[in-house]
């Protein structure tokens, strides 16, 4: 699909472009926890009335004071104009160049110094019943772009009865086995519409925590409610953005 909005954050320097669509089909999306089912399993972000060319986004992001630009919003790499937008960003602005949140479907573009990607189960079935894909492609992404030496960083969704401590570790071994300075971060499953998985207790965040701390140094966690999640600037400022385009 495509970007259809731009936001900014003067204070720490980035800019952040949205995409509309996404390649999997995750029941438990965390779009839903802002639009509902809407009656389809995945991605369920309400359609934008527009899109932005990619002359609009680039008049849009020249003025800016800018350390790091952002690509997010479902899956960034499906954006046709995502080379092209990684190579201005890079050869005209002189920024960083970041998928801030990505599934891993597409990561060897000359032009992108990094990605936080959200890997979601060890399992192949599990995978397949999370994402409607296979799992090989998004691992074998990762590590071809771990071994190019690109700066990555990695999530899972922790969510009991779905993807359980076992394939939370089991990620946590397989990235420590490329490297344990890998950052790992472990987010406990916020519930979405008609879906029957529970929030993580306290405790089992805790022992997530632990199961992965075998396998990595560089461990971290967030466990946040429903209205957590709808307010992030509430608590960090980095979410505190000025919508630009
Ligand atoms: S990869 Fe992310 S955006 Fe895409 S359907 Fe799954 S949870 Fe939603």
């Amino acid at each position: 699909m495509s970007f259809h909005s731009i936001t900014y954050n003067a204070k720490y320097r980035f800019a952040t472009l949205h995409n509309y669509g996404c390649v999997f089909r995750c029941p438990v999306c965390s779009y839903k926890l802002h639009s509902g089912p809407q009656g389809r399993p995945g991605y369920a972000s309400p359609k934008p009335a527009r899109f932005l060319s990619t002359e609009e986004i680039q008049a849009a992001l020249r003025p800016l004071d800018l350390a790091t630009l952002y690509f997010m919003g479902g899956e960034p790499s499906m954006a046709r104009n995502l080379p092209e937008l990684l190579a201005f960003g890079k050869n005209t602005l002189g920024v960083r160049t970041c998928l801030g949140h990505c599934n891993g479907w597409k990561l060897d573009y000359p032009h992108l110094d990094a990605a936080n990607v959200g890997l979601k189960a060890w399992d192949e079935q599990v995978h397949r019943d999370y994402t409607g894909r296979e799992k090989a492609t998004i691992f074998g992404n990762f590590q071809r772009a771990f071994e190019a030496g690109m700066e990555l960083k990695a999530n899972v969704v922790y969510i009991p009865g779905f993807v359980g401590l076992d394939q939370v570790e089991a990620i946590a071994a397989w990235l420590g086995g490329l490297s344990r300075d890998i950052p790992f971060h472990v987010m406990g499953y916020i519930p979405v519409p008609g879906q029957p998985y529970s929030r993580p207790t306290g405790e089992q965040m805790a022992q997530a925590v632990a199961v992965c701390q075998r396998h990595l140094r560089n461990v971290a966690m967030s466990h946040l409610s429903s209205e957590d999640a709808k307010n992030h600037a509430a608590r960090d400022d980095r979410f505190a953005v000025q919508k630009v385009a």
